[in-house]
């Protein structure tokens, strides 16, 4: 029997996708090979790739004078790509955590960085709200779901600048405007496949030619002209989002999931917020879907949760050595029983401890 897998990363995927990928790696295309020897420049991959990038446009709904590349070295190597190849000479960010500052760390080696807001003063249990956006920045770059501290941008800040996301966590998760976007980044481990490919979204008029030298395979340029086959592509990892593109399509796409993503946030917030043994982190109007973090009010009671948790075959609360405590990681594969199991635990806990 699957677990209840709440994990932070990387996350749940759809048993649909886990079977497809596995039967690919056996013998894909009844080719007589697995997807894991075959050239990337065969029909059958590049059929795959295209699949998956048509995917992306009509499931985000990417306009079309945007460019989908899958790249390689995750999300934190987009931390230093966005800059090296798009800060001239000053940046603005906005600091919402541990990402946001290991993006901010990054952008510092090209130029100046402007930290236009921090919710550091309170360890990052709400977004920002009070800032403007200086217009002689060359971007703007936001985390919109703060995976570790569990906040989430409701809303984006409507930006004078290019507007640079990282969305490694909440991306298909609820409709976006990628219009108001000039980059959107996601490594595909929380909430659209496996570890291994990054996806990035780029308008493709935003690259004006930088002063520096930037090395072949960290340039944008390179890989949409060599649409994302410059070098060899992580051809699994893309297989596997594929399969998981496709399952989140036959569901309904990412209206449908928006629905059933605010279904599984309600169950569980209604449950921390009623039950008298726990409370939440974070500011209820910042509160993340994909991941929510919470407390035991007792912390003496921890161990003890913990044990029942396992018992009941739920996986990945323990919350970030940043933050303690707990957070259950609610991403689009994850099944509403998945939370519900863990709700009825804390109900049934609450009543035993009382
Ligand atoms: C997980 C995560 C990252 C790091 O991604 P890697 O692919 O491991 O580099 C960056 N940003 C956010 C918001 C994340 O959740």
């Amino acid at each position: 029997m699957r677990k209840h897998n709440l994990g932070a990363g990387p996350g749940v995927l759809p048993e649909s996708a886990l079977q497809k990928s596995a039967a690919a790696a056996l013998d894909f295309n009844n080719l007589g090979m697995s997807i894991l020897e075959i050239s990337h420049r065969s029909k059958d991959f590049e059929a795959v790739l295209e699949n998956t990038t048509t995917l992306v446009k009509e499931l985000l709904g990417v306009p079309d004078n945007y460019s989908i590349l899958f790249l390689q070295g995750g999300a934190s190597t987009q931390f230093a790509m966005v800059p090296m190849n798009l800060l001239h000479t000053k940046v603005a960010y906005i600091d919402t955590g541990v990402w946001a500052n290991k993006a901010i760390k990054e952008a510092k080696l090209f130029g100046d960085v402007n930290v236009i807001a921090s919710s550091k003063d309170q360890n990052y249990s709400y977004i920002p709200k009070d800032y403007s956006i200086p217009t002689d920045c060359d971007y703007l770059h936001i985390t919109s779901n703060n995976t570790i501290y569990g906040t989430q941008f409701q809303e984006f800040p409507n930006s004078p600048i290019p507007l640079i996301c990282d969305m490694s966590s909440d991306i298909f998760s609820r409709p976006v405007d990628v219009s108001k976007f000039d980059l959107i980044y996601a490594g595909a481990q929380k909430n659209m496949g496996p570890a291994g490919v990054t996806l990035v979204v780029i308008k493709n008029d935003i690259l004006k030619e930088v002063q520096r030298t930037v090395p072949t395979m960290m340039r944008y340029a390179t890989h949409i002209e060599g649409g994302s086959m410059y070098n060899t592509p992580p051809v699994f990892s893309i297989y596997v989002c594929m399969a998981t593109l496709e399952w989140l399509k036959s569901i309904g796409g990412v209206a449908a999931i928006d629905k059933i993503n605010q279904q599984k946030a309600d169950l569980f917030y209604n449950e921390v917020d009623n039950n008298p043994l726990f409370t939440g982190t974070c500011a209820k109007e910042d509160r993340s879907r994909m991941n929510a973090c919470f407390l035991l009010k007792n912390p003496d009671l921890d161990e003890e949760f913990m044990k029942q948790v396992k018992a009941a075959g739920i996986i990945g609360i323990k919350g970030h050595r940043s933050v303690g405590g707990f957070r259950a990681s609610m991403y689009n594969a994850a099944p509403l029983e998945s939370v519900k199991a863990l709700t009825d635990l804390m109900k049934d806990f609450a009543l035993k401890t009382a």
